[in-house]
């Protein structure tokens, strides 16, 4: 039966394709009395269902071995391989058919409880969330018992050849692994549109939508799926003209970006002459192969948190330095901006937890993030950093300190820098000069611009997080993703104000959070005085379109008028005349 359901159109395009679920099934099974003489079958077929789903892990770790796939993708199925061979589980499951003359599935329900029960008292909050793992592992053992094999098996490549994830949610962690993996995209319960698991979907380019409330439970695996990411909408089981008319939009889609693509080597200016940088955001070294491709100006925003995540220990000073040279020599001579560990809030590292005691932030977005974290931990923050001036020698880097408020962290950084220069001039290490320059994504930042001016090299705004701090909404949740509004009149104050200052000041200033990439905004910062972007490298074509499209001197007349307006529909009124 067609239905569709609607989210937060978190990363436009059209994937069509089957379903493949990665979290809660439904775990409604039914419950009856077996005979005795039935019991020693029961078991018979349990143990059964149990070495099946065994062998389709089995087949899932093959699947993941493909070449470039993370080694945590195996070592997620060696945890469900794990847990499945666990007597915790399953011995209880046993016990319950035995003792209570009960059907698999139900025992294997009630076992699940009792497990995730204990779970759920864990004060942390990585380890209570494990649980979706034995969650997980029981649904696949049920879906055996009910005789869903699901097969991992890739079909022949046709139209509907896309695997479309559909979770109950996904981290960063979770969705960083798609880099590696074919996914044609992804739809999730929750999320905001710019939790950083929109983010990453917006940078490998494929279709998401989140927020979507009820699709985990009314999706079945290998259903036929549409994404319109553009739209937000998800469509299941389409009939054939819908699936005809989406076919169509889709090769419509690719056509127009395949277009895009004669602007490669053109010049990023205004038709009054002003030069554009458009740099590129990326969160892993492979990255930098789509901002080549692209044309990017340089790399404006590597994420390096990323190199933090899904692993147990964290990466030393040499593992940093190669993959930050890495990217330095895939841009060949192009200016990288390497923002420092901004782990905290929604970006989870293990290993990292791990360190500070698996303690548990009662806010996490308002917590000990990014640069507080760092400096309270100065001598991982000084391993990163002497990774960092290792491989300036190679290229042109520059050092982005984020979530930066208050004057004195400014200069605690700057004095660790200091130190991380001096020690490896005491180990004869070659580095060159690089430029520190601070993310204005906290109010207070953007408010008392001053000691950031006096102090520091360079600012790019982070328009996700000033977004979230100023209007006060967690821009992970979804309960309140329509009050995330880029164009409320505080924040678009803000960075008129921050870009104005920093001209006057003559410091460089670029916008490296989402807004940046939305070409609908392309006129509006460029008529705030914009001349830097930085942006997933998917969306650089498009906003070069609307820089060669855009007269700057007109944009700054009009955007200064649009400024004066408090109301969001006049605003948006401006906007739309621009
Ligand atoms: C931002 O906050 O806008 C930003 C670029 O940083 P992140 O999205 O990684 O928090
Ligand atoms: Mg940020």
């Amino acid at each position: 039966m067609t239905f569709s359901l609607h989210g937060q159109a978190v990363s436009g395009g059209i994937a069509i394709g089957r379903a493949h679920l990665v979290s809660h099934a439904a775990l409604e099974v039914a419950h009856y009395q077996l005979r005795e003489r039935d019991v020693a079958a029961e078991l018979t077929r349990f143990d059964k269902a149990v070495a099946t789903a065994g062998a389709e892990l089995d087949a899932l770790r093959s699947e993941a071995s493909v070449p470039g796939a993370p080694a945590e993708l195996s070592a997620f199925v060696d945890v469900h391989a794990m847990i499945l061979a666990d007597p915790t589980l399953t011995d209880g499951v046993r016990d319950l058919i035995r003792e209570r003359r009960c059907n698999a599935e139900w025992a294997m329900v009630q076992q699940m409880q009792l497990v995730v029960d204990q779970f759920d008292e864990f004060e942390d909050a990585y380890l209570r969330e494990r649980k979706q793992d034995i969650v997980q592992v029981v649904e696949r053992v049920l879906r055996v018992l009910q005789g869903k094999v699901r097969k991992f098996t890739r079909r022949k490549t046709t139209a509907e050849d896309d695997l479309i994830v559909v979770a109950n949610d996904l981290s960063p962690a979770d969705t960083i692994q798609f880099k590696n993996l074919k996914i044609g995209g992804f739809v999730t319960d929750l999320g905001g549109s710019t939790s950083h698991t929109a983010i990453v979907a917006r940078s490998l380019a494929i279709p998401a939508v989140v927020g979507m409330q009820h699709a985990r439970p009314l999706i079945q695996d290998d259903d036929l799926l549409i994404i319109d990411g553009t739209r937000g909408a998800l469509i299941v089981d389409p009939d054939i003209g819908v699936l005809q008319e989406y076919r169509l939009r889709k090769a419509e889609r690719e056509l127009d970006r395949s277009k895009l693509k004669r602007l490669i080597g053109s010049r990023s200016q205004t038709l009054d002459g002003e030069d554009v940088e458009l740099h590129a955001n990326i969160e892993l070294p492979q990255d930098t192969d789509r901002a080549r491709e692209v044309g990017a100006d340089g790399v404006g925003l590597f994420r390096t948190e990323f190199l933090f995540m899904n692993r147990d220990e964290l990466p030393d000073e040499d593992e940093q330095f190669e993959a930050y040279r890495a990217v330095i020599k895939a841009m060949a001579g192009k200016p990288v901006t390497i923002r420092t560990l901004d782990i905290g809030a929604d970006k989870e590292a293990r290993a990292l937890r791990k360190r500070a005691g698996n303690r548990v932030s009662p806010n996490p977005a308002l917590g000990l993030r990014a640069i507080r974290f760092c400096l309270a931990e100065p001598q991982l923050f000084l391993v990163q950093l002497r990774a960092i001036l290792r491989a300036s020698h190679y290229g042109k880097v520059r050092l982005l300190i984020p979530m930066l408020a208050h004057s004195v962290e400014i200069e605690q950084t700057l004095s660790l820098i200091e130190l991380a220069r001096l020690q490896l001039c005491d180990a004869k290490q070659k580095m060159s000069r690089v430029e520190v320059g601070g993310m204005i994504e906290i109010p207070a930042a953007a408010l008392a611009l001053g000691p950031f001016l006096r102090k520091l090299d360079f600012l790019s705004i982070g328009t996700n997080d000033l977004i979230q701090y100023t209007l006060a909404i967690d821009r992970t949740d979804d309960a309140v993703a329509h009050l995330y509004d880029p164009l409320h009149p505080a924040v678009l104050k803000l960075m008129a104000q921050t870009i104005q200052s920093a001209q006057r000041a003559l410091m460089p200033v670029a916008v490296c959070g989402e807004m940046a990439g939305d070409p609908k905004l392309t006129k509006l910062l460029l008529g705030m005085g914009l001349r830097q972007f930085s942006m997933h490298p998917a969306q650089i074509l498009e906003v070069k379109q609307q820089v060669m499209k855009s007269d700057a001197a007109q944009l700054a007349q009009r955007v200064a008028k649009l400024l004066r307006f408090d109301e969001p529909d006049k605003i948006a009124e401006q906007l739309d005349k621009l």
